[in-house]
């Protein structure tokens, strides 16, 4: 399937679909963030195999990074969620209802990490690649051109004092660069759709890359972007859907 039909697909099945479509993957599961309530929350399949995105970030990153830290959020997780009102629901009704919420802050941190890694391993791709179409248009009308905007991005990643995430997110078909820290994520912002995220716990990179944690991000940026993926999700800030 093209990459113009794929997307067309994705728009007509809504956005579970179309996050898995346009992340590449086969929609064995039918979305990425499943939430099967049998089963409790799943820890997605990574899009690609554990060495693909070597040497900016290698297998043995991977391994540790998703074989241990994605899932231990999936395993804490499921054992908090035993027994109460949000088991069973679908992991960003979790993340939202948590949010903010005095006596929620271990919830709210395993459901949030658990969104915020599977969309990092989407927003990583193997080949790399440069944004096009409106999202590009969109990036230059925001930061004046793709250039600032990785430069937007890098400071972001740079300026996070101690663990969190640099974005890339949309409001309204406007683009901007944020960081939250720690566990925090902008999906519990009304309007404001995540495009991209770099992962800057220091898990992330440091086997690969120790404390430069500037060599990381820079390496991410240039080489590993998955604005496919980017694209997609501002495809949807356009049409409206937060
Ligand atoms: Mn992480």
């Amino acid at each position: 399937m093209s990459k113009q039909a794929r997307l067309a697909a994705g728009a007509r099945l809504g956005r579970r679909s179309f996050m898995t479509l346009a992340a590449g993957a086969v929609a064995v599961r039918g979305s990425l963030f499943a939430a099967e309530a049998a089963e409790g929350v799943v820890l997605p399949a990574l899009p690609y195999a554990q060495d693909a995105l070597a040497p900016v970030v290698t297998a043995q990153t991977v391994s540790f990074h998703y074989g241990k830290h994605h899932q231990g959020y999936v395993n804490t997780l499921n054992k908090l969620l035993a027994g109460t009102a949000l088991a069973g629901k679908p992991l960003e009704e979790i993340v939202r209802a948590t949010a903010g919420q005095a006596g929620q802050a271990a919830l709210f941190n395993n459901a949030a990490q658990i969104w915020n890694h599977t969309f990092y391993w989407n927003s990583l791709s193997p080949a790399g690649g440069t944004p096009s179409g409106a999202l590009a248009e969109a990036l230059v009308r925001g930061f004046g051109s793709v250039d600032a905007c990785k430069a937007a991005l890098t400071e972001a990643a740079l300026t996070q004092f101690g663990s969190g995430w640099a974005w890339l997110v949309a409001e309204k078909g406007q683009v901007r660069a944020v960081k939250t820290p720690n566990a925090e994520t902008p999906l519990t912002q009304p309007g404001v759709i995540p495009l991209l995220t770099i992962d800057v716990w220091e898990h992330a990179y440091y086997l690969d890359w120790q404390n430069r944690r500037a060599d990381y991000v820079k390496a991410v940026i240039d080489q590993r972007l998955n604005w496919a993926f980017a694209a997609a999700n501002f495809a949807r800030s356009v049409a409206g859907q937060a």
